[in-house]
């Protein structure tokens, strides 16, 4: 047998989790983000190809002397960078089931199981965000776990295409003959995550299908602007074929107004798709559950269990109201898939929900979470860093040399520097987010609100708590300060204060 021994295996797994669990523990002491320039890990890697068996332990003391050190620490409690991907420790465990069932779930036959839980969690979290039931299986439509919330957008457009090509609902429309033909329009603002532009391009789409529909006050969605922009496409020829509202932008956690994008959007028959990645799962609170006003109208529901739900990426959770949308502009069958219980009609195949045929066991890793934390354990995560990012935004707000960029958003603030001169502030800004990263303790990331520089403070980390928080305030005022007295005009912190230093 080439295969590792049972008992071997469980020997070696238990040195595999002892690891894990060491790191993670060990975590608080590391910096955040490594010290590491190009090559370095390349240059330290021992022959990646041995020709002969070696013992776990050398791979092992390799992760600890190359991989670890060069490895932006993503679990870090000091981790407030793009949208945390926190990954619970449950999900690890059930990331193992997954992986030691080993099975493919392409079709209900294949995985009868893996099919049958996925729809069972789906239905079941439709209820507990306060989804609208007409997303449940039993409501016609379902719900399907995505590596991403970039393919679920992929996908909601391929879906949205077929459709507009094919109003009446027949088997076979012109887009799945002929492919698009220049027509299409795509809605979305210039808040909405690339994602959408990269779908536009897939599908082949091109560049020019893409519309950008001008903000109202706070950058959202301006229903007025996107009622006028299509009605001109319309008479023009063109078709609009999607909408995407974003719930929860990357930048600022804005949220657009669903309700009213849905209705002008429906007036022309173009599918919407909500993508609210990082914030949908906030629903599970019902004092969040205003965030999803609107979704009730919608096509599409995108939002990730890997960025704020203690779900390991990639589980990507992506909601339908018709259940038939996906198979139609996506099923194709060749002899060799077919089977008895495909063409009974009875079962789902999630190869029909998704770009690739294959596809992992992912529901048992979402399931474990679920299992190990409850409703209520992923509600009290939520809820604490809604909390924190509430303290934080306070004292920003009262912190002279500071100001926030835009209105907190759940757990996501953006702040500035504030020397009273715009320019100053951004140069300010950059150097004092080149400074917090240069230390190693904490790590956060920027973007641009209406034109000047801000940092962005995502809280979301599996450990991240009061305690870290008020680490980062601490370190943001000294930083601060270091870059007020340097004067520093750049992001070169060369000399900014380092890891384990007196910051
Ligand atoms: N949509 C929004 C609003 C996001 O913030 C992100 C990532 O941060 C994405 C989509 C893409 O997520 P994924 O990595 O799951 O494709």
């Amino acid at each position: 047998m080439t295969d590792l021994d049972p008992d071997e295996f469980r020997r070696l797994g238990h040195a595999v989790v002892d690891w894990v669990a060491a790191y993670r523990a060990g975590l608080p002491d590391r910096p955040v983000r490594p010290a590491v320039t190009p090559g370095q890990v390349r240059a330290g890697l021992p022959d990646l190809l041995p020709e002969h068996p070696q013992p776990l332990h050398t791979l092992l003391e390799t992760v600890d002397h190359v991989v670890t050190p060069a490895t932006l620490a993503w679990q870090h409690p000091g981790f407030y960078g793009y949208f945390p991907a926190n990954a619970a420790l449950a999900s690890l465990l059930g990331d193992l089931l997954s992986g030691g069932l080993g099975s493919q779930g392409m079709l209900w036959s294949t995985s009868p199981a893996g099919t049958e839980v996925e729809q069972a969690l789906l239905d079941g979290l439709a209820g507990a965000l306060g989804l609208d039931p007409g997303f449940t299986f039993a409501g016609g439509g379902g719900g399907t776990i995505a590596d991403s919330a970039s393919s679920a957008a992929l996908v909601a457009l391929l879906a949205a295409l077929h459709r507009s090509s094919d109003p009446e609902g027949s088997s076979t429309s012109r887009w799945r003959d002929e492919g698009v033909d220049g027509h299409e329009r795509v809605y979305v603002t210039a808040e909405t995550h690339s994602s959408l532009a990269k779908a536009a391009r897939v599908a082949g789409l091109g560049g020019r299908a893409l519309r950008v529909v001008d903000p109202g006050p706070g950058g959202v969605i301006a229903p007025d602007a996107l009622a006028a922009l299509l009605r001109a496409d319309v008479a023009a020829g063109l078709r609009p074929v999607l909408v995407c509202p974003t719930v929860g932008t990357t930048g600022t956690g804005a949220v657009d107004p669903v309700r009213a994008v849905a209705g002008v959007a429906r007036e022309h028959g173009a599918w919407v798709h909500v993508d609210a990645a990082w914030a949908g799962v906030a629903a599970l609170c019902p004092e969040h559950r205003g965030l999803l006003d609107g979704v009730e109208l919608v096509d599409s529901f995108c939002t990730d269990a890997h960025k704020w739900l203690l779900t390991a990426f990639d589980a990507s959770l992506l909601w339908v109201r018709d259940a038939r949308t996906l198979p139609a502009a996506l099923s194709i069958t060749p002899e060799y898939l077919r089977n008895a219980a495909s063409d009974s009609g009875a079962v789902v195949d999630f190869r029909d929900w998704q770009v690739s045929l294959g596809r992992r066991f992912r529901a048992l890793k979402l399931w474990t979470v679920l299992h190990t934390h409850g409703l209520e354990g992923l509600r009290s995560h939520i809820r604490g860093h809604v909390a924190l990012a509430a303290g934080l935004a306070d004292r920003v707000a009262a912190e002279p040399g500071f100001a926030l960029a835009a209105p907190p958003s759940l757990a996501l603030v953006c702040l500035r520097c504030d020397t009273g001169d715009p320019d100053a502030d951004d140069r300010a800004t950059r150097a004092l987010l080149a400074a917090v990263n240069a230390s190693g303790r904490a790590f956060l990331t920027h973007t641009v609100v209406d034109g000047r520089y801000a940092i962005r403070v995502a809280i979301g980390g599996v450990t991240t708590g009061a305690a870290d928080v008020d680490a980062l305030w601490d370190l943001l005022r000294r930083c601060a300060g270091w870059v007020a007295e340097q004067a520093v005009a750049s992001d070169d912190v060369s000399g900014a204060p380092r890891h384990g230093s007196q910051l």
